[in-house]
């Protein structure tokens, strides 16, 4: 997602990097770059024309031009106005007092409502909340049995009422929730392929029956431009409170869903990265604008340590930021990054490192971490401290010892010293960007 975007954006920077004090040609063709990119990713051209205004502006004063470091300048500004563009805070799932707590979903079919109510369910059960699912999308064939099937998966009951009317199936969950103690309800809602308006007064139904505390749009990221649309008529319709936007691990351009906060106004509370049911995460603009700029989201990678409630590795990823980076470390990261999700996540999270996935053309070899475990077990305790006393006579051994060849230990050794330097950069940035703190 957005890989081209970064990679544009980071094309644009690199060539400002180039030059010591700035021209206003110079800022004139970067925002010429920057507008080219963002209407390549298919953001809509009235936000395009804005944001790039308001850069320009902002990146024109002397203080900028002639600073010593203009293009770190201009990346921070760009930051900034990416930053505000996608809703400057976090939104909030904001629940009410009353129990059952009541969130409707809305969205068009195979959006990936369903699934993200599945998700949204399993967020909440982490949190401590007690949720029920309702099946009140009646239309889409299986959609019902489907809500079923993932629901137990994640040990939450789905009611299904007489699976004929939506109305009374989100009525009755609500009692059913009251009966069995739950303490939030999700009704999962039908959708259409196109804006319908039998689908839209449905909705308003609902939403008039269940009095939801929370009106969530899914949204698909892979929708382009058009989505913009239809959220707004979901908006004036249903006066939904934010939207969750799905399939953002896809390689779409994502211009529709960096849109949608300008266009409407409603802002993105949570973004779909998989399939999963643990795959659905809480929008940060600050984070989301970082990893867009290929900074790296530093705070995310601790957070979904965090998550795992693995103490150590949190402990480790401060240690790393503060020390630098041993083969220790990087085995252990190796072990536990498959743990957590697989390398390509993790990586399009790490400074540069969607830009690296970008290059390898989007795909990892995650075999390729089996072997380079072998080769870090064949070295010594020392050589794993400091890797930079690993010389040819050593490579032979170690490439001996794990039965691979001396080049696949020197595009070990080529590797521990590409991330040794992001930890260094992303030590750095962390410290000059407030990275370290959390977003709000
Ligand atoms: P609904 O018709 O809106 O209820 O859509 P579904 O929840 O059934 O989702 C449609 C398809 O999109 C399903 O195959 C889902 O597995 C898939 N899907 C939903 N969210 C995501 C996501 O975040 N990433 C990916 N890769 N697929 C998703």
């Amino acid at each position: 997602m957005f890989n081209s975007l970064s990679e544009r954006l980071n094309d644009t920077f690199d060539r400002l990097r180039g030059k010591g004090r700035l021209t206003e040609a110079d800022i004139v063709s970067a925002m010429r770059d920057i507008r080219m990119a963002l209407l390549e990713a298919d953001v809509n051209f009235k936000v395009v024309r804005d944001f790039v205004a308001k850069t320009k502006e902002r990146c024109s004063t002397s203080e900028v031009m002639d600073s010593l470091t203009p293009a770190q300048n201009v990346v921070k500004i760009v930051l900034d106005e990416l930053t505000e563009l996608l809703g400057s805070t976090e939104s909030k799932l904001v629940l009410g007092n009353r129990i059952p707590n009541v969130i409707m979903l809305v969205g068009l079919q195979g959006s990936g409502k369903t699934t993200a109510a599945v998700k949204l369910a399993y967020l909440l059960k982490k949190q401590g909340r007690s949720p029920i699912l309702a099946a009140a999308d009646v239309y889409r064939p299986a959609a019902a049995d489907q809500l079923s099937a993932l629901g137990s998966e994640i040990e939450v009951p789905v009611f299904r009422g007489d699976g004929a009317d939506p109305i009374e199936i989100a009525r009755g969950s609500i009692r059913e929730a009251v009966d069995t103690m739950r303490d939030v309800v999700i009704v999962d809602t039908a959708g259409r392929l196109q804006i319908d308006e039998q689908m839209m007064q449905e909705a308003v139904d609902i939403k008039r029956a269940v009095k939801p505390d929370q009106i969530l749009m899914v949204v698909d990221a892979m929708t382009g431009q058009d989505i913009v649309n239809v959220v707004s008529t979901f908006a004036e319709r249903t006066d939904f409170d934010g939207v969750i936007i799905s399939k953002l691990d896809g390689d779409a351009r994502g211009g529709g869903a960096l849109s949608i906060r300008a266009v409407t106004g409603k802002p993105i509370k949570f973004v779909s990265m998989g399939e999963k049911p643990d795959s659905l995460e809480v929008f940060y603009p600050d984070r989301m604008a970082k990893r867009i700029l290929g900074m790296g989201d530093v705070v995310g990678i601790i957070e979904k340590a965090q998550e795992m409630a693995d103490v150590e590795q949190v402990e480790a990823a401060e240690r790393m930021l503060r020390e630098g980076f041993t083969m220790n470390d990087m085995l252990d990261q190796m072990r536990s990054l498959k743990k957590m999700g697989g390398m390509k996540s993790i990586l399009g999270m790490l400074p540069g490192g969607q830009r690296a996935l970008n290059q390898m053309g989007g795909n990892l070899d995650e075999r390729v971490f089996d072997r380079n475990e072998a080769m870090i077990m064949s070295m010594t305790a020392q050589e794993r401290l400091n890797p930079k006393i690993v010389n040819g006579q050593r490579r032979a051994r170690i490439a001996r010892g794990s039965g691979v060849q001396p080049s696949d230990v020197n595009s070990l050794m080529k590797q521990w010293g590409e991330m040794n330097k992001m930890m260094g950069k992303m030590r750095s940035m962390t410290n000059q960007m407030g990275g370290g703190k959390r977003g709000k």
